[in-house]
């Protein structure tokens, strides 16, 4: 499968990145894991407005999913006047309320269902196209969850946003490549159940005994070197950050 980084910047997006957004590709089959600001527009660097075929959102904080509103504009009001059919969305509960509410307007209540199909996440496993995936809740202060995404042998581990926990060394257990989080400054920043730093990122990369490890998520107020160099003094294994437009084949 390929990854493509479509945003990575933390919290909010910077000059160079829009927020939390990644493509993985297999068999012609497009998931997209979160979409935060910015990311619609850096998305149709790399596919068509209309060639996803599922969404996964991680949680509902705005820079994980707030680029769903621009998307269901482009869903919804296309310019030929039609109207996509629904594609499946997987995320957390209330997802569709959220996202309605945000909008502020849509038509109806259930607008945003005629153009995404939206599936409810709790931790399991389920097939997403040609993709076998496993979801795990991971620690945050809303309702988050990491995924591990399956195919041809390979796997890729999305962390999410969450604090230092088992469930996501377990999820990461001897994965290809872990996507992880590290927004905080280890000796920084130590808020329990919010964030990974790079050292805990690195150690939980070691724990799972992941192969490679793309630290991400990192905020424009974060030196991401410093989180490079902490995750590597905890984990043998390749360390690299991850960058708009970055793309792995796993
Ligand atoms: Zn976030
Ligand atoms: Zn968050």
């Amino acid at each position: 499968m390929k990854l493509t980084v479509v945003g990575c910047s933390g919290s909010f997006p910077s000059a160079e990145s829009a927020c939390s957004s990644y493509l993985v590709e297999a068999d012609g089959f497009r998931l997209l894991l979160d979409m935060g600001n910015g990311a619609l527009g850096e998305l149709q660097r790399h596919c068509g407005l209309y060639d996803l075929d599922a969404i996964f959102l991680s949680h509902l904080h705005a820079d994980h999913c707030i680029d769903m509103l621009a998307y269901f504009v482009a869903r919804y009001y296309r310019h030929d006047g039609g109207r996509c059919a629904p594609i499946p969305v997987y995320g957390p509960e209330g997802t569709e309320h959220r996202l309605t509410t945000a909008y502020a307007d849509t038509p109806s209540a259930s607008s945003m269902s005629e153009v995404f199909d939206f599936h409810t996440v709790k931790p399991s496993t389920f097939e997403i196209g040609p993709f076998t995936v496993h979801t795990e809740r991971v620690r945050h202060p809303v309702e988050a969850y990491a995924i591990r995404v399956e195919h041809d042998g390979r796997s890729l581990t999305y962390s999410g946003d969450t604090g230092v926990t088992e469930a996501l060394d377990e999820l990461a257990r001897d994965t290809d490549l872990f996507l992880c989080e590290a927004a905080f400054t280890h000796g920084k920043e130590n808020i329990p159940d919010l964030h990974l730093n790079g050292r805990e990122a690195g150690e939980s990369a070691a724990r799972a005994g992941a192969r490679r490890l793309v630290l991400t998520h990192i905020p424009p107020w974060t030196d991401p070197e410093v989180n490079v160099r902490d995750a590597r003094e905890v984990f043998a294994g390749r360390v690299e950050l991850a960058a708009p437009r970055a793309t792995y084949d796993i």
